[in-house]
């Protein structure tokens, strides 16, 4: 959530438009930075000017404003992009009300549905190198990951839900109306769309957080408005391309770039949006959740978290869990809900874990994510790396004990080091809060029984990891977690067939999986008086 006043926060020397077609060198020298090469194609549509995605047109915003998107990299402005305010959304809302009340979309049949669905998957495929490039460019994260994880997950995701949208279905429910003695009744549910939804992403994944969103909503019937993150809006306009060339029909996606504070607000109180689906911060879910109330529109939330990732002396191997808690930790540089970042270890092996996570923080290669050698690319943007060093300084001042990283890294672009910390107490800011950084706290614990209660004294209940060769103590203790996931003896791993979502203050509702139907139908229970 930014302010007004706030944005841009790049510095104006910093702000350039980067000569997309062949590199991104601005003149001034970067001792570990090679001048990188776009492709020739992402570099010619980076130059196409960008538009909102309304009723099936390519719109420019009411205003005719633009916001400047940045390669988190070296802050160069790689694209211009609609600022997009109530108007936009206005229209955008109207062109999905229009799209289900009387577009072809709800007279489809599911088998349709489900192969337009299937075919943004394959599309997704087809083009996996250049969503993997633009993702890379935009949100930071190295290519490679972006290739192997967020597309093929992204497409997975739409081929999962094509499945379902022919699948989709109610109960035959024998009733015996007690006031109605020797009537006869056919009674039964169906599961109906619940009509236009508003969903709100964040940039962490943005590939990813658009399929998981669209995905389920497309299967059930819905007609959409999506707002992307203002950090990375791209894929999702390219995605919307997609969309258009598989043959969703206008209206039934749409894709409106602009801010949290207007667009997004504009949308989450929006009196014809009859649900709104969010993933970010748990400050804003709560704000999403104020603004539904007007016409008290449904409300789907996948937000923050702090995960223990919990390791046992008996652990069965040790170089596995301790690969894994690196892994918790640093994939997608600590951008990630679910990230294990409160790293328990018992007391006896604490200082092995300890060293073993920071000799792994310490290997990991940082540069841009376009950089073929780069395992770590730079935080998403200048706000976020300063959140993050915040919070790295909050730490140093209360006395916690860096055992490796600690600080930015370098002078540009959003890099800071992978960070591991010891010495810490329950009450420390870095101990309670979501950093959203490559950082873990590391704790010992002693007794089991002073362990859960620790790992669960947390107002998130998103994920958690336990790592043990005792497989009765493994079910024992993810019986006890409240998190939403618990993975055992591995951590960080998804499927479009598993829910995903967050206990306490982490969420409403779950993604993914079978349960995600559940957010995008209403039922409808129709009784026939035989
Ligand atoms: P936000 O929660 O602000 O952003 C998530 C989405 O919500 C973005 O699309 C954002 O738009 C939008 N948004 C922001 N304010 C409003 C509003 N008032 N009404 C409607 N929509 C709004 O996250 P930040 O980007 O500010 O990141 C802050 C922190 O949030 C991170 O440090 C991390 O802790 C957490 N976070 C959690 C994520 C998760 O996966 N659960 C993902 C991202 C962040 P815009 O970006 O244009 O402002």
């Amino acid at each position: 959530m930014k302010t007004t006043a706030s944005r841009p926060r790049i510095a104006a020397s910093a702000r350039k438009i980067a000569p997309t077609h062949n590199g991104h060198g601005n003149g001034e020298s970067s001792a570990r930075r090679a001048p990188l090469k776009i492709s020739p194609h992402l570099g010619a549509w980076l130059k196409k000017p960008k538009h909102n995605l309304i009723g099936g047109k390519w719109t420019p915003a009411a205003s005719g404003k633009l916001f400047d998107v940045f390669n988190p990299a070296d802050a160069w402005v790689i694209a211009r992009v609609p600022d997009s305010d109530k108007e936009d959304i206005n229209r955008a809302v109207a062109a999905a009300r229009r799209a289900f009340e009387t577009g072809p979309w709800r007279r489809m049949t599911p088998s349709e549905r489900g192969k337009l669905v299937w075919r943004i998957g394959d599309l997704i495929l087809q083009n996996a190198d250049e969503l993997a490039e633009l993702e890379s460019l935009d949100n930071g994260k190295p290519r490679a990951v972006a290739r192997v994880a967020d597309v093929p997950l992204a497409a997975d995701l739409f081929h999962y839900m094509a499945g379902w949208a022919t699948k989709i279905e109610g109960n035959t429910i024998p009733i015996s109306v007690p006031y109605a003695p020797g009537a006869q009744f056919h009674a039964f549910t169906l599961r109906d769309p619940v009509g236009v939804v508003g969903q709100i992403i964040p940039w962490n994944f943005p590939l990813l957080m658009a399929a998981w969103k669209l995905g389920p909503a497309l299967a059930c019937g819905n007609c959409v408005v999506l707002k992307p993150a203002e950090q990375t809006p791209l894929s999702a306009l390219r995605l919307g391309e997609i969309l258009l060339e598989a043959g969703i029909p206008e209206g039934v996606v749409n894709i409106v770039t602009g801010f949290g504070e207007t667009a997004g607000a504009a949308l989450a109180v929006h009196e014809d949006v009859d649900k709104v689906a969010f993933t970010g911060s748990t400050e804003v879910g709560k704000i999403i959740v104020r603004a539904a109330a007007g016409n008290l529109k449904k409300v789907s939330l996948e937000l923050g978290g702090k995960s223990p990732n919990i390791i046992f002396k008996d652990v069965g191997d040790l170089n596995a869990a301790i690969n894994g808690a690196a892994n918790a930790i640093f994939f997608n540089h600590g951008q990630c809900c679910c990230a294990g970042s409160r790293l328990m270890v018992e007391r006896d092996i604490f200082e092995d874990v300890v060293a073993g996570v920071a000799e792994q923080a310490k290997k990991i290669k940082l540069g841009p994510g376009l950089d073929a050698a780069t395992e770590m690319g730079p935080l998403v943007s200048e706000e976020q790396l300063s959140r993050v060093t915040n919070y790295m300084n909050q730490g140093k001042q209360s006395g916690a004990c860096y055992v490796t990283g600690g600080d930015r890294s370098g002078e540009r672009g959003y890099f800071v080091q992978p960070t591991v910390i010891k010495d810490v107490k329950p009450d420390m800011s870095i101990v309670r809060e979501e950093i959203f950084g490559p950082v873990v706290v590391a704790e010992p614990f002693t007794k089991p029984e002073e362990l859960l209660p620790r790992a669960n004294q947390t107002p998130y209940g998103l994920a958690a990891g336990v790592w043990t060769g005792d497989i009765a103590k493994a079910h024992r203790v993810a019986a006890a977690l409240k998190a939403g996931t618990v993975w055992i003896n591995c951590y960080n791993v998804f499927d479009s067939a598993l829910p995903f979502g967050g206990y306490k203050q982490s969420g409403w509702g779950r993604e993914m999986g079978h349960e995600v139907l559940e957010q995008y139908t209403q039922t409808k229970a129709v009784v026939v008086g035989l």
